[in-house]
This record gives C-alpha cells, structure tokens and sequence, in this order.
C-alpha cells in the first residue's frame, strides 16, 4: 500500500490503494490487485464501470461542447434529460432542475419549499421536519435536517435547529414490521409533531424512503410511507422524498416511492443517476410549486456547474443503458437472491443480528445479541475492522453506525445493478471469509 505523503485530505491520516482501472462490476489498483465493488462505491456506480455506450455519449458531447452556463444557453442534452426524467416520476412532478450531487439536490429543494410559501403567501411556514438518524447532505442546510451525532453534533451552533421524528426501527422496538398498526404507530409521531410545533410554522418533511447510510437499507414498516403523506396533505406539508441514493433503480423500481405509489411534492436523485460518470444531481418539483414561484420572479438558487451538457448527456445515456439492460428487473431478481445469501450467513454466524433491504440495497446488522438486539460495544469499531479485512481480500462493502451513528454497526452490500449469479457467489465468499 502507498504510504508516500500526500497534499489530499479527504479523512483521516489512512492512505487507500490508488485506483487505476474500473471494468463492469471489477476495480484494479496500481499494484494490479482486484476488487470487486460490492457497494458501487457510496451506491453510486449502478450501472458498472466503463459502460462503452456511457463513454461514447461523453466522447460525442465533449467533441460539440463540455460546459454551458445555464443562464446563458440551453443545451440538447439538458432538456432531453429532464424530458426523460420528468416522464420516470410520478405524474406532475415534470419540472427539473439540476445540480452536481445529492447535498446541492436537498439544498435546492429545501430553498424551492421556502421560495413556495413565500410566493403563495404562507411565509409563517419555515420548519423542515426530518428524522433521526437519517443522512440528507453535507452542506449547512441539508446538515440541520440530518440527524447522525458524529456529523452533524460538531456544527450544530451554526445551524437553525430543525424538528426531527423518531425514524421508524420496529426490528430494536419489537415490533412487527409487517403490521399495518406498526407503520401507523410511526407515522403518527409525524402527525404529533406538527401540531406540537405549530402546523401553520411547518412547511416539509423530508424522508429516505428507504434508509441509506443512516439506517442501513432499512425499508419502513408496512403503511407508513403512505400515512406520512396523508398527514402532510392534510397540513399542507410539502411532502419531499430524498432519493438521492434509493433513485435510478438501486431498490428494485426505478424510484423507491413506486413500491408504495406515492405522490410526493419535490423528489431529490442524485448517485446512481449519473452512476458516477459524472457529478449530476437532480430536484424534480411537482407544477403546481414550481409555477407560482417563476410568477413571484423566479428561483432564486443555483449552482455555477449544475446542467452543463457534459454531465446531462452522460445521465441520459446511463438512464438508457438502465433501460436497455432493464438492470432495474435486475436489481430486483439479483436484490432477492443477495438477501437469502445474506440470511444463509446469519444462520451461521451469530454475530449477524438482523438481514434488510429492498432490490440491491441490501445491509446486515453487526449485534452483540440477537435476542435483545444489544449493539456491539461502542469502542469496538467491528465496523471498521471488518470492511478492511473483506478489503484485504479484494471486496468493497460499505459500513456505517445505525444508531444514531455512535453504534449498531451495519454493513451495506449494493454492488452494481448489472451483478450476475457467479458475481453473488464471489460476494457471497468473501463475505463469508470475512466473516470467519
Ligand atoms: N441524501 C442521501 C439519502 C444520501 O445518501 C446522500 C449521500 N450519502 C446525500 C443526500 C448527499 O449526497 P452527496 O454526498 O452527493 O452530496
């Protein structure tokens, strides 16, 4: 491993191989040692490495051009990626608006909500109520509607402190996630705490459908995502999904609010989007939010790279190749098939508390005790230890802290979209002697 000084801080003082190629599911480090990227990255890379028709698209736009600034031109491939995008989301949502990641896709729906109120004269309404844990962005404004103690504890005097509502975990509370009582038990506190904080002060709620980084591909109790948006209609919430990372197929449906048909107001997508050719992020708004705020005299936000026709034909061509290799079907087959290997291990291995996901968002629990569903002690960093071992030998998982982010170690397995049977077998190997 490299160990030479370098002028990059991204985190610690730990220096990682360095990367040299990516092909389809595989990675190579200088050293020519092979990884296979169970977690397409930060669950970004959906589509796997190098697509040669993604490549193609990039080679043809950057030949005509590779930046436009948006408020002087518009671009072909623009306008065709937000046709494309505004037709995969639910009806009405139809006005897009692009950005370079998913932090800048929170930010703006967050200003597009505020910008809503004013113009429709309900400025008393400035509240965003989120959930804890959950993970929304790293930027000030999505940070105050992130609720994940080691990220956001540090900062939290520099922000204007935002509600937040138990994120619903009934596998720690002991209930039964498939009982409609139980989503509705959740839900309610959604309900409780907008009238507790005042419903004509609220103005969104802002939700993972499925739980990222924050939960670990927890998928919600049954009935809870539809009573959240039937108590946000009724206060006249706007109800905003942050698919930044559940988007463009990853859970087995193009969008994961599918699986429960939802409605929403404002839907965020970014990572598997632009499945990591480029930075590309996108805030789809429903009309009726966008319209009164280009009457009032336009959005007032934006982002100097967001829209450039570089990484707009590179999105269309990834939504194509989605589309082409129909790896959303795929996702939900292979997402399947993951999660009963992940359960053959839990049988075998009892450090294994609890098995989740949706599609190829797919995660396991490191726990202490599986009958009280007691964390692993907070110092150990099983976490951290087990990712560098499954590294050693030659597999990329991504790990986090479920509870709150100080323990419950979970690790997510989400490799791209295009993984085969044998791919499985491969993950399922090096898991299983990682485990060991
Ligand atoms: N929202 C969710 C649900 C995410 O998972 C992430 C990234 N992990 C973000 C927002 C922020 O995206 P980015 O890192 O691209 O700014």
């Amino acid at each position: 491993m490299n160990v030479k000084p370098s002028h990059l801080f991204y985190q610690g003082r730990e220096r990682k191989p360095v990367l040299d190629q990516a092909r389809g599911v595989y990675m190579w480090d200088v050293d020519g040692k092979r990884y296979l990227d169970g977690s397409s990255g930060a669950m970004v890379c959906n589509i796997g490495h190098s697509n040669e028709n993604v490549l193609d698209a990039m080679r043809r736009q950057m030949e005509k051009s590779t930046f436009g600034y948006r408020l002087h031109f518009e671009t072909e491939a623009s306008e065709k990626l937000a046709a494309k995008t505004a037709a995969l989301c639910p009806e009405g949502l139809n006005r897009v608006f692009f950005v370079s990641g998913g932090s800048e896709a929170v930010e703006s729906a967050l200003k597009l909500a505020r910008q809503y109120a004013l113009a429709i004269g309900e400025g008393s309404r400035w509240k965003i109520i989120s959930r804890a844990p959950s993970y929304h962005g790293c930027t000030l404004g999505a940070l105050a509607i992130t609720s994940y103690a080691p990220l956001t504890d540090p900062f939290a005097p520099m922000m204007q402190a935002m509600p937040k509502i138990p994120a619903p975990r009934a596998y720690l509370d002991g209930l039964d996630a498939d009982k409609e009582a139980t989503g509705h038990h959740y839900a309610d506190m959604l309900e409780a705490k907008i009238i507790e904080e005042g419903p004509e002060s609220v103005l969104a709620f802002v939700v993972e459908p499925i739980g990222g980084a924050s939960t670990g591909a927890l998928v919600p109790p049954r009935g809870y995502m539809e009573r959240v948006q039937e108590i946000c209609r009724k206060y006249g919430v706007l109800f905003i999904l942050d698919e930044v990372m559940t988007g463009a197929g990853r859970t087995g449906k193009f969008l994961a609010s599918e699986h429960w048909n939802l409605a929403p107001d404002i839907i965020v997508m970014s990572k598997g989007f632009a499945a990591g050719y480029v930075p590309l992020g996108a805030m789809v708004a429903h009309e009726r939010l966008v319209e009164p705020v280009l009457d009032a005299g336009g959005f007032l936000h934006g982002f100097t790279y967001a829209g450039n026709p570089l990484a707009c034909a590179a999105g269309l061509a990834v939504i194509d190749e989605i589309e082409r290799m129909d790896l959303v079907g795929n996702a939900a087959r292979m997402g399947d098939r993951l999660q009963e290997r992940l359960r053959g291990l839990m049988q075998r291995y009892a450090i294994i508390g609890d098995v989740r996901g949706k599609g190829l968002l797919t995660a396991f629990e490191f726990m202490a005790d599986r009958g009280t569903k007691a964390p692993l002690p907070k110092g150990l960093r099983a976490f951290d230890r087990f990712v560098q071992i499954a590294y050693e030998k030659g597999l990329i998982v991504y790990a986090r802290r479920t509870r709150d982010g100080v323990e419950g170690d979970h690790i997510i397995v989400a490799p791209p979209m295009i993984v085969t049977e044998t791919h499985l077998d491969e993950i399922t190997e090096m898991l299983d002697a990682s485990l060991a």
